[in-house]
């Protein structure tokens, strides 16, 4: 039976282009092939027990059983407002400059939904989460990629962008620390990006996925805490990394109060609302205790200097990233992304994400995940420095 074609909008996005690479490696497992992945970006260790007991007596009352509103629960607003001033020293008034989403992935689609019109141009860091470029070309308009130059602390330049273009813009999405990049926000980058929104009249969002997931003493800032930001942007602040809660679906955005009455009131004819028992679970998260988030990033830390020194013995000299769960590193002379990701597979059985998976900007690196096991990477990393020193 012949069925109705997909949208013009969904036959846009790009094929997956990794499928030759995926093809092999389920080649290698048929096989009985021990295949190690450092390529997928999800925390290995269980929710944290304080956040999972607290899930467990919400879930047991049957007040959190019905709808949610879209505004969310009071205590959920509240528990934001105190830890962004706890944490960020930035004042949020939890009336109405924070609602809660069901996970930053949703909100940064819907605020696509929200805020453009066919011909309408979002800003996109490159490489960046896909969402950036896959949201604005779902809703008929066009992402504009703004490279992350290494010159500049993979910060995009915004001196780059082309009068016609900022004149389009609408949106742009930014995101410190940064995923695929590991980098930290470069000092006075925020400061630029404020004052570009406020010449151009765009609306930036902030993607806070990794905030507190940082190493060697580094403290990442909110975007919200450098002045003017919250007259131009909001930020979407997401429990998923920093507290193993990926399958849990809870984040908050924050800041600009007209953006975020937007944001809900498209949200009213699109979805119901987060779990109130998720929403009370993700409260629970950010004012819990620091120590069970201080031995994950310890953790992270040990593993990431595993992967840094295992790089060096094959020849890849890279800086240890201050925050995220990634190593970027540049692949060797001679080597494409797909290239060397094909080879590293082929010789250690290692799965490593080729960089121009986030964009076009990545080709020419490639993405270590530090979401595997101890033993696992200890392992990984040992077939590495063996077939391809
Ligand atoms: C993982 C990730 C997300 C997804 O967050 P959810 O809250 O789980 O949807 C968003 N942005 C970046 C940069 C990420 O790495």
């Amino acid at each position: 039976m012949p069925i109705a074609e997909p949208s013009k909008r969904l036959q846009q996005i790009p094929p997956y282009m990794f499928q030759e690479l995926e093809r092999r490696i389920a080649e290698k497992k048929a096989a009985g092939i021990d295949v190690i992945s450092l390529g997928i970006g999800d925390p290995d260790m269980p929710t944290y027990d304080y956040i999972v007991e607290a899930m467990q007596r919400a879930v047991a009352d049957p007040a959190t059983h019905q709808y949610p509103s879209n505004r969310g629960r009071e205590d959920f607003r509240q528990a934001f407002a105190d830890f962004y001033d706890r944490r960020f020293g930035v004042a949020v008034d939890p009336a109405n400059e924070v609602i809660p989403a069901i996970g930053a992935k949703e909100c940064i689609y819907n605020l696509c939904n929200a805020f453009l019109d066919p011909g309408d141009v979002a800003l996109a860091s490159d490489p960046g989460y896909p969402v950036y470029t896959g949201g604005p070309l779902l809703h008929g308009a066009t992402a504009e990629l703004m490279p992350l130059v290494p010159e500049k602390g993979f910060a995009p330049d915004l001196s780059a962008i082309s009068p016609e273009i900022a004149a389009k813009a609408r949106l742009m999405f930014i995101n410190f620390p940064n995923n695929p990049t590991g980098a930290i926000v470069p000092d006075g980058f925020f400061e630029e990006v404020i004052e570009f929104a406020r010449e151009h009249e765009i609306l930036v969002v902030h993607d806070n996925a990794y905030s507190e997931t940082t190493y060697d003493g580094y403290v990442a800032p909110s975007f919200l805490a450098t002045p003017g930001a919250k007259e131009v942007g909001v930020e979407v602040f997401s429990v998923s990394k920093g507290y193993n809660m990926t399958g849990w679906r809870c984040a908050a955005i924050l800041g600009h109060a007209d953006a975020i009455q937007s944001y809900w009131r498209l949200k009213t004819n699109v979805d119901s609302g987060l779990f109130e028992a998720v929403q009370i679970a993700g409260a629970t998260a950010i004012a819990g205790p620091p120590e069970p988030l201080a031995e994950m990033n310890a953790t992270y830390q040990r593993r990431r200097d595993l992967v840094v020194s295992a790089l060096g013995a094959i020849g890849v000299d890279v800086t240890p990233p201050k925050g995220t769960i990634y190593v970027w590193a540049p692949v060797p002379e001679g080597h494409t992304s797909t290239s060397f990701a094909e080879t590293v597979l082929e010789e250690a059985a290692v799965v490593v994400s080729p960089g121009s998976m986030y964009g076009p900007s990545g080709e020419g690196f490639f993405r270590i995940s530090l979401t595997t096991p101890d033993d696992r990477i200890e392992e990984a990393v040992e077939r590495m420095r063996e077939h391809l020193a």
